[in-house]
């Protein structure tokens, strides 16, 4: 897609993520190219391309570029994976996996931003994201199992059943701690075994539902 912010898009993925860090040539390659401003929104236009997380409305955000890149290299992801993402937000973060993946399928439990984000979605032209309003906190159990699971929403734990519908060597990575600070966990599934690391601090907003924090 051309537009007015391939400039902005490059700098950021040469300032903000290559610099620190982050070699994944599929994350680089997708967030070289997905339009963060249409998913940012009208009221974020000039910040889009910013090094910040960004206010979508409902008191809910849309990732700082450097934590979306973290996360979905921590994923591994793959151009057969199915994934399943808990906290569609804006859709930033399914497109960028979308770019990558065979199919994303996500999950937000707020109705207008579940609508919204669709909207953009086929706006930019994806059209293998599959969404659902519903508690992420269950997972999205008629369309298990899934090859990698993201959570984009804070909790003390990563919810069982979560667990329970990931893949054989499958992966999750979930912001998990207190409620105003956490650390990104990756959990790995190998042969039965679970096998998990802790990697940067971050604050996500919290992971509302019947597993995840009460309000
Ligand atoms: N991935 C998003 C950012 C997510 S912000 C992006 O790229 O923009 C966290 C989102 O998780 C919010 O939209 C919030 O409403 C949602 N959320 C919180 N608890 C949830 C739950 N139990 N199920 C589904 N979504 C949830």
């Amino acid at each position: 897609m051309v537009d007015n912010y391939v400039d902005l898009r490059e700098e950021m993925v040469n300032v903000q993520l290559i610099r620190r860090g982050i070699a994944d040539a599929g994350v680089l390659r997708a967030m070289r190219h997905v339009p963060r401003h249409i998913f940012a929104g009208p009221s974020n236009r000039d910040s889009a391309y910013a090094d910040m997380a960004l206010d979508i409305g409902m008191h809910q955000t849309i990732s700082q570029p450097y934590m979306v890149a973290v996360m979905t290299e921590l994923l591994e992801p793959s151009m057969t994976d199915r994934v399943l993402e808990i906290g569609t937000g804006s859709g930033y973060q399914a497109a960028v996996l979308s770019e990558i993946v065979l199919k994303v399928y996500t999950v937000e439990r707020i109705e207008s931003l579940s609508e919204q984000a669709q909207k953009k979605f086929a706006e930019a032209g994806y059209n293998n994201i599959c969404v659902k309003v519903a508690d992420g906190t269950l997972g999205w159990p008629t369309e298990a199992p899934f090859d990698k699971i993201i959570v984009t929403a804070a909790a003390p734990d990563i919810p069982a059943p979560l667990i329970e519908q990931l893949g054989p060597e499958g992966i999750i990575v979930a912001p998990v701690g207190q409620r105003h600070s956490q650390q990104l966990l990756k959990l790995v599934k190998r042969g039965g075994v679970i096998e998990k690391s802790y990697h940067v601090p971050c604050v996500f907003v919290p992971l509302l539902g019947r597993l995840g924090w009460d309000s």
